[in-house]
């Protein structure tokens, strides 16, 4: 008999979290990867491709796409492109598990069709969680799919919340590191430049989720995160300040009890316990010494300074299409931010400045989200 293999699909599996996933399924053997995507990266999906064999590639970028076919001529497997390409990716009959490893909020829509088509979601997409999850959670349950959170911060709480009541849970205490500008004042971040704002201490990510910490937009969308993935109110959401990642998350519960889930900063972890949960496979990687470690030390987020946290809340708390507006605003700006286009504060003035211009509608549908979207773009386009 054939030994049982879990499929998996991987959209955006040339990034940060996509290598460290396909990592995960290097290190374990015992999963089948059905499709791979990228947006562009065609060198790197070639020798995904040729490495873990998918029957389907998408690629979102059309040119590229045909490049890739025409490279992948000796090879028995289909390049799709465009949002139809990654819209066929997330529905595959083979698969179990959907890795949403693509960064913004374009994983809303191959988001929702592979919910729609029973597969269990991996998710490291916050964006879509951030805009839709007032869509995407009754979906799951509607449909009896799993979302498994793969943001470390989310896994903690999720692997802290394991076997308890949902009753029982009093608070959530999201930890950050305060990112490389921790302790500095505004004053100090009018010149900061792009090489500054990518200097994490702790995780080597992405670059658009790296800029994210240093604003701490990142912690806001983690905290609109989690309110929908746990169903918790915003008032029971608090961020802690943990500059060595090494806390990644507690909850608090009624009588008390704080949880927290702690280990080296190593996304594998989190993407490993979503691909097997409830399973704990063995995981290569250092362990916390806490001879050496000797202290974890903690601070208040400084929310004057750091507008990305507190404007998160506001868009949070306003609702509807709010948090769509403060995520698109983000998402154009750090780009261009990115393209030195704009300063690092410029950021905060361009979220702030879309959420004011926005007549808020509730209760958006898909297409309301994305209207919502196009226009925050145009707003900061025509304004930066
Ligand atoms: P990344 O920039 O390293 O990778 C993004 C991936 O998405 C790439 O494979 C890219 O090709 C693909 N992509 C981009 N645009 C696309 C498009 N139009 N069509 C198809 N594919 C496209 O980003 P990342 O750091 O891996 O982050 C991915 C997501 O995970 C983000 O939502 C981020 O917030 C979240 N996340 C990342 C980390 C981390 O450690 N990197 C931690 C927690 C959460
Ligand atoms: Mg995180």
């Amino acid at each position: 008999m054939k030994e049982y293999r879990k499929k998996i699909a991987v959209l955006g599996s040339t990034g940060s979290i996509g290598t460290q996933t396909l990592d995960v399924v290097r290190a374990n053997g015992d999963l089948e990867v059905e499709a791979l995507s990228a947006g562009s990266n065609i060198d790197l999906l070639e020798q995904q491709i040729r490495e873990f064999r998918p029957k389907l590639a998408a690629v979102y970028h059309e040119e590229k796409a045909v490049q890739l076919r025409e490279r992948l001529r000796d090879m028995d497997v289909r390049v799709v492109s465009g949002m139809d390409g990654l819209l066929e990716l997330a529905v595959m009959p083979e698969t179990e598990i959907l890795v949403t490893a693509i960064v913004g909020m374009i994983g809303i829509r191959p988001t929702i069709a592979a919910i729609e088509a029973g597969k269990d979601i991996a998710l490291a997409n916050k964006e879509t969680l951030v805009t839709a999850g007032h869509l995407i959670m009754p979906l799951a349950k509607e449909k009896g799919v799993k979302i498994l959170p793969v943001d470390s911060e989310h896994s903690a709480i999720f692997q802290c919340l394991s076997g308890e009541e949902r009753r029982s849970v009093d608070k959530l205490l999201i930890t950050a590191s305060g990112g490389p500008f921790r302790g500095k004042k505004r004053e100090e971040l009018r010149k900061v430049t792009v090489e500054d704002a990518l200097r994490h201490p702790n995780w080597s990510m992405g670059h658009k989720i790296t800029i994210d910490s240093a604003t701490l937009v990142n912690k806001g969308l983690e905290v609109m995160e989690a309110r929908w993935l746990f169903d918790v109110e915003l008032n029971d959401i608090q961020v802690v300040v943990q500059p060595k990642s090494i806390i990644h998350s507690m909850v608090q519960f009624r009588d008390g009890a704080v949880m927290a889930q702690l280990g080296t900063p190593d996304m594998k972890l989190p993407i490993q316990y979503a691909l097997y949960y409830p399973d704990r496979r063995y995981l290569e990687g250092e362990r916390l010494d806490f001879r050496t470690l000797k202290e974890i030390t903690f601070e208040e987020p400084d929310t004057e300074t750091f507008e990305g946290l507190p404007l998160a809340v506001r868009a949070s708390r306003e609702g509807g299409t709010m948090p769509t507006i403060f995520n698109a605003a983000n998402e154009r700006l750090v780009a261009k931010f990115l393209h030195r286009e704009i300063a690092f504060l410029d950021i905060y003035d361009g979220i702030r400045g879309a959420m004011e211009h926005h007549q808020k509608k509730e209760n958006p549908s898909l297409e309301e989200i994305l209207d919502a979207e196009r226009e925050a773009w145009e707003w900061v386009d025509q304004t930066f």
